[in-house]
């Protein structure tokens, strides 16, 4: 049996497919010219990516300009397999994605991290609201000592949005940062840090847990059980500087999973709507 180059993107969509598919997520009413909302465009087939020229202002545009995909080399299909596993609950590192669609570990690293962070941005426009519960957990290292906190032992607040019926409708678990701390203890700043920053500002039903008290809310504690889980399985530990990113991708699939959408359609509309950062080393 001849051995497959490329085993996830064969037996996938080819490259037609896929800019098919990118073109009605980015623009699911028809094109729309990003600087006049002009609904006419040329298609310009000359380049690797097909080029839509404006019928009224000629402004040129692309699937991938302005979204997280801009500038990137990798054809389109590879990134359609890349966010379709980091749709899959058990989602992918960069070792693993590397060998999946035959980019080098450095592609494989930054289209993850290109995801990622259009999944934080995402985020950053939900706020918690209805009633909003959350308290604080570690994620690391700890020390036998409960009061002293490890170096390598991150502080984060777990927080859920429930819906009348008691049914969870989003979570987040955001990173706490050291300004708020007292040894292992959350300071009253860092909490109202979360809710600051995290919750709705009509939000009236707001209560924040004491550690010792997380597990009243059943969801809070085995939320960041299965995400500890996730990160040290896929992973094998991560240092702080990515553990938000981290966190945040494995907040979006638990929150999918309270909708009833395709997880690749929403990933995909996010990558597509979210703004292209420079390159990160
Ligand atoms: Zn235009």
């Amino acid at each position: 049996m001849v051995q497959s180059r490329e085993p996830a993107v064969q037996g996938f969509l080819s490259e037609e497919d896929c800019i098919a598919y990118f073109y009605r997520m980015k623009w699911p009413d028809g094109f729309r010219c990003p600087r006049c909302e002009h609904s006419h465009a040329y298609t310009v087939n000359t380049r690797r990516l097909p080029l839509y020229e404006c019928r009224f202002c000629r402004h040129q545009t692309s699937l991938t300009a302005g979204t997280a995909m801009e500038g990137s080399r990798t054809p389109l299909h590879k990134w359609a397999v890349a966010m379709q596993l980091v749709s899959q609950p058990a989602s992918i590192n960069a070792v693993q994605l590397a060998e999946q669609i035959c980019v080098t570990y450095k592609t494989a690293w930054s289209m993850l991290r290109k995801i990622r962070q259009a999944i934080s941005d995402n985020d950053a426009k939900q706020p918690l609201s209805g009633a909003v519960r959350a308290g604080p957990a570690f994620y690391g290292r700890t020390t036998r000592q409960p009061f002293v906190r490890h170096p390598q032992e991150h502080p984060v607040m777990v927080g859920a949005a429930f819906h009348l019926n008691g049914q969870p409708s989003y979570i987040k678990v955001k990173t706490v940062p050291m300004t708020h701390m007292d040894g292992k203890s959350i300071l009253r700043s860092g909490e109202h840090d979360f809710v600051e920053r995290h919750v709705e500002p009509e939000t009236f039903d707001v209560r924040i847990l004491k550690r010792f008290r997380l597990h009243e809310i059943n969801l809070l504690p085995e939320v960041f059980k299965q995400a500890k889980k996730w990160i040290n399985r896929t992973f094998h530990g991560i240092g702080a500087k990515y553990l938000q990113n981290y966190l945040d991708e494995f907040c979006f699939r638990c929150n999918q999973s309270y909708r009833d959408m395709p997880v690749m359609d929403v990933l995909s509309g996010i990558c597509l709507a979210s703004a292209p950062r420079p390159a990160v080393q």
